[in-house]
């Protein structure tokens, strides 16, 4: 079947939510995917910050295999050996100062940061304080603490009582947050936006100012935690304690699931009744999310990912073509001096290579940490000649 005929068969079958699919992919192996024709493309995408392992990593397999074939699904009346040991997990990653923690899970980004927003009224406030370019997922909770016009209007009103302020603006915060504030929520690095990176005394910042409101700190690391950045969390290097973290994205390297931890007094908001899920937390997802978190540290990819990650910056830098380049581990963005990011993207699939727009002059790489150095190598070499070819097309 020609890569044509699927999308005919797509368009007649699935919703349009996402416009007409770029290629239709049937196979991976590392950093590389293959599609129906036959073509072979380096993944610097990753899924979107998904395949940490990138794709049929042996141990992802190995795990997601026997679990499956043993236990996959039990519901929440019930929990498993997998359900436990990866909570335990997580705690011991992602807390900071031994901070204690329960974690609650789920399947995607949205529904953490659903189940966050919920945990917050729980405080007895509803005031929320969000970000300018904000993503949180596009469920309507979520969608309520997601800047982006053209998502929102659409699906007006929206939970309520949102107060926006400019991205890493601490004078703003400290001005927006009251007495009556349930939570602040940040992602300490956005990625939808097109990679734009919090400074460590902004989150120190937020930190001091939602404690001195009795409000919670709320950190969306959906895109950046997992090790992405060359730290579990993104926000880690700041130090900060913070009370709700949420995580979906690499944390199962393909396998959908979604982490809502909270710590000190979120931890224990939620009390029976008050929250729930069908899959969350299933044997499958968890076993997966374990495989995950082992294969990180036994292949040492926190490190991987900041020296390729420093790596792509500074050769992408190069690039007068280039005005900034921004982003912590395998998380990059960049934004050009003209606006031809989607040429590019398409100039880049045309020679084999998959990345992403996040905006007409922004491009944003996220590839597997298990990226290789010739990989990264081959597209540096190559990348003049996306940026010749896109202005080209431009002019
Ligand atoms: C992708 C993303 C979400 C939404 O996750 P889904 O799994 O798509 O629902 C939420 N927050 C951030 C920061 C994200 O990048």
């Amino acid at each position: 079947m020609t890569a044509a005929t699927w999308s005919e068969r797509y368009a007649a079958s699935l919703m349009n939510t996402f416009g007409p699919p770029k290629l239709t992919l049937v196979r991976g192996e590392g950093a590389h995917v293959w599609d129906s024709d036959g073509k072979e493309y380096v993944d610097l995408l990753g899924g979107i910050a998904v395949n940490t392992l990138g794709h049929a990593h042996p141990a992802l397999v190995a795990a997601v295999t026997e679990q499956v074939s043993t236990l996959t699904h039990v519901s929440n009346f019930f929990t498993t050996p997998q359900q436990v040991e990866l909570a335990e997990r997580l705690l011991a990653v992602t807390a900071v100062d031994g901070a204690d923690g329960r974690v609650f899970f789920c399947n995607s980004g949205a529904e953490a940061n659903e189940g966050a927003l919920k945990l917050t009224r729980l405080t007895g406030r509803t005031h929320v304080v969000a970000m300018e370019d904000a993503f949180h997922g596009r469920t309507m909770g979520a969608l309520a603490l997601t800047s982006k016009a053209a998502y929102r209007a659409p699906f007006e009103p929206l939970p309520g009582h949102v107060t926006w302020v400019p991205f890493s603006d601490t004078e703003a915060l400290a001005a927006a947050v009251t007495d009556e504030t349930a939570a602040v929520v940040i992602e300490p690095l956005q990625g939808e936006a097109g990679v734009n990176v919090a400074p460590s005394d902004f989150l120190v910042a937020a930190r001091e100012i939602t404690k001195r409101h009795g409000a919670l700190l709320w950190l969306d690391e959906v895109q950046s935690g997992m090790g992405r950045t060359g730290s579990w969390l993104a926000s880690h290097p700041s130090g900060v304690v913070p009370d709700i973290v949420t995580l979906a994205k690499g944390l199962g390297g393909g396998l959908p699931i979604g982490a809502l931890i909270g710590f000190g007094r979120a931890a224990t908001l939620f009390e029976p009744g008050n929250h729930g899920t069908t899959f969350g937390g299933n044997p499958l997802s968890c076993a997966a999310a374990l495989a995950v978190l082992a294969t990180i540290e036994e292949e040492g990819l926190l490190a991987r990912a900041a020296v390729v990650g420093e790596r792509l910056r500074a050769a992408l830098r190069e690039d007068p073509r280039v005005l900034e380049v921004r982003g912590v581990g395998v998380l990059v963005g960049l934004t050009l001096a003209r606006d031809v990011a989607p040429a590019v993207v398409a100039a880049a699939q045309e020679a084999g290579w998959i990345i992403n727009a996040t905006g007409p002059d922004r491009i944003r790489l996220a590839p597997p940490l298990v990226v290789t150095d010739s990989d990264v190598d081959s597209f540096l070499a190559l990348w003049p000649a996306l940026l010749d070819d896109a202005m080209a097309a431009d002019s």
